[in-house]
């Protein structure tokens, strides 16, 4: 998987800015060993519930509802800032019509589900890939813990 970067040193950010964006793009370089990139080129097994050219969806190992499912896309982002700023349309459309289509297939779709994704150091992503969780099947609670 080839990262590509945009092209944060345009003359639209101020030098310091653009120094800052380098400095922060270096601490968040893409694992090409983290568990999901390993899943995605097959090394190793995941509970498969769909599949596309942009996107792939798998039970989660480690499950906190009655339906717990992962979704990922394809590409190499490491969380939501990477991908914001670097797919590809057809990447982002794919990931958004994918959880739709994910909840469907869960049964989720009439009942309500939670989609929820964590974000680095304070979002308590530990995955450094960029996923989606699906939560359903039972009522969820409050949005988050304090
Ligand atoms: P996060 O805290 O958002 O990064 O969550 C990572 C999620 O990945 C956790 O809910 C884990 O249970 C899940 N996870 C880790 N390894 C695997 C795996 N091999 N297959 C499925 N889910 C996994």
């Amino acid at each position: 998987y080839e990262i590509t970067y945009g092209d944060w040193s345009s003359d639209v950010c101020s030098s310091d800015l653009s120094q800052e964006f380098k400095r922060k793009k270096i601490e968040r370089m893409y694992d090409q060993n983290n568990i999901f990139a390993k899943i995605l080129r097959g090394e190793i097994p995941c509970d498969k519930i769909y599949e596309d050219k942009y996107t792939l969806a798998f039970k989660d190992i480690n499950p906190q509802a009655k339906v717990h499912v992962l979704v990922i896309p394809k590409g190499a982002y490491v969380d939501m800032n990477d991908f914001s700023a670097n797919a590809k349309s057809e990447e982002i459309e794919g990931l958004i019509r994918a959880l739709g289509k994910v909840a469907g297939i869960l049964g989720v779709s009439a009942s309500g589900y939670r989609y929820l994704g964590n974000n680095g150091r304070d979002g308590g992503q530990e995955v450094p890939h960029l996923h989606f969780h699906i939560f359903g099947g039972e009522k969820l609670g409050r949005m988050i813990h304090k």
